[in-house]
């Protein structure tokens, strides 16, 4: 699939040379932008909401990084911070004061955190906090949602949302039959299916991402977090929520304390790591005891709690009070508003779907409830609108199976020019 619009650029020479020595040109999936019908964009710089590729071309960019970078590209205050970090020593497999600042301000967040462990990716951190949900169960089956994404964690890719549905894959090759076995998948926002499923398999943790964002931006139905938290309570599960996401993003607490609904354990990311590889997992002191060296549940990592990576997190949390989650609460609703307009006066049918700091645009007539309707979207359409965007200086998601990250260095002028571009995009179906 390599040439097409890129023939003849630095882009397209980039990705021919990459062909060779990474698989399909990328080091993760979505990268390639094989779901819009086209070569990847290899990107030189990045500075507040624009990136610029190697060929010099500008975006507004609504990916930042798949979540992270909620201050968007290069924030100079976050830059100082892992500047200052890196000349004091990038790492030490010792204990730092950053690391303990940073989970005392977690702690300070999350309502129901009181103790974390830290990692170098979200994928660590989910498959970790299931081998603590089982150490403390003595159980081993999993519950999760068709179309949710935990990381490539061998259990946890059926039905699995983000790059597998992006792809089209079900499940992946390579995963052990037994952690196949021991994943039991339902239906997002079906209380009776949670319900049974939970009461039959009797599930070690039921584990949600409280608002799906891999299979786009799906929002729970009113009472449907809670049921979870009744149902894993009557059947003796840990709940799992996966804020890789959502945390730090959706309210200063996640949707935690968004929806008002706490799990035994929660996942934390992307934005934790203020753009550098980190994340989290953690939950009530009791359970996360059990974690060695406190406890008998083994865990480890040799960058985990990174110096340069606290130091991101630390200036980006810092920065995120409640002025800055009314901002970008505002950004996202001014953008979701003019999409809709947008796409209603080109006569193209969408719904756009919503919670503060992320949304996506569904292709589809009728609202998203879970994984079914998400996959019965016009994908085709979608790709189409896309590079119809990338061509007037817009980067959305390369997928409709993704979320738009408004940061807070999108403005009015980035919102504006967006519309402006979805509109034409829009008209170009
Ligand atoms: C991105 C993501 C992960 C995986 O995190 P990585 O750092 O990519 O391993 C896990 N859960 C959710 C909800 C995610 O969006």
């Amino acid at each position: 699939m390599s040439g097409g619009a890129q023939n003849g650029t630095r882009s397209g020479r980039l990705y021919e040379r990459a062909l060779r020595v990474l698989p399909g040109g990328v080091n993760s999936p979505v990268r390639a932008m094989r779901a819009i019908g086209r070569d990847p964009i290899f990107v030189a710089s990045g500075s507040g909401a624009t990136i610029v590729d190697v060929d010099g071309r500008e975006y507004v960019d609504w990916v930042c990084s798949w979540g992270p970078l909620i201050l968007g590209h290069a924030d100079p205050g976050v830059i100082a911070a892992v500047a200052r970090a890196a000349a004091a020593g990038t790492s030490f497999g010792a204990p730092t004061e950053g690391e303990v600042g940073l989970a005392e301000e977690i702690a300070a967040r999350l309502p129901s955190v009181e103790m974390v462990r830290m990692t170098s990716s979200g994928t660590e951190a989910t498959m970790s906090a299931l081998r603590l949900a089982r150490a403390v169960t003595g159980r081993e089956r999993i519950l999760k949602f068709a179309g949710a994404y935990h990381g490539h964690v061998d259990g946890l890719l059926a039905q699995g949302g983000s790059g597998l549905a992006t792809q089209g894959i079900p499940s992946s090759p390579g995963v052990p039959r037994a952690a196949a076995a021991a994943t039991v998948v339902v239906p997002f926002n079906d209380p009776d299916a949670v319900r049974e499923a939970a009461r039959r398999h009797e599930p070690a943790a039921i584990i949600a991402e409280p608002v799906p964002a891999n299979m786009g931006v799906v929002p729970p139905a009113p009472g449907f977090l809670g049921l979870l938290r009744e149902v894993a309570d009557e059947t003796g599960a840990l709940l799992i929520f996966d804020e890789v996401i959502t945390g730090f993003r959706v309210a200063r607490g996640g949707a935690q304390e968004h929806f008002g609904v706490l799990p035994d354990l929660t996942v934390m990311g992307k934005v934790v790591g203020g753009g550098l590889p980190a994340a989290a997992y953690g939950g009530r002191r009791r359970l996360m005891e059990r974690i060695a060296p406190a406890g008998d549940v083994y865990q480890a990592g040799t960058l985990s709690g990174n110096p340069l990576a606290v130091a991101a997190a630390l200036a980006t949390l810092a920065r995120l009070d409640a002025d800055a989650y009314a901002r970008l609460a505002a950004t996202t609703e001014a953008l979701s508003a003019g999409l809709v307009d947008a796409a209603s006066r080109a006569g193209v049918e969408v719904r756009v779907q919503s919670l503060p700091g992320l949304l996506t645009v569904f292709f589809s007539g009728r609202p998203v409830r879970d994984w079914d309707d998400a996959s019965a979207c016009d994908t085709d359409a979608y790709g189409r609108w896309c590079r119809e965007l990338l061509a007037r200086g817009v980067y959305p998601p390369p997928s409709q199976f993704e979320a738009w990250f408004p940061s807070l260095a999108h403005g009015p002028e980035q919102v504006e020019h967006t519309i402006r571009a979805a509109a034409a995009a829009f008209e170009a179906l």
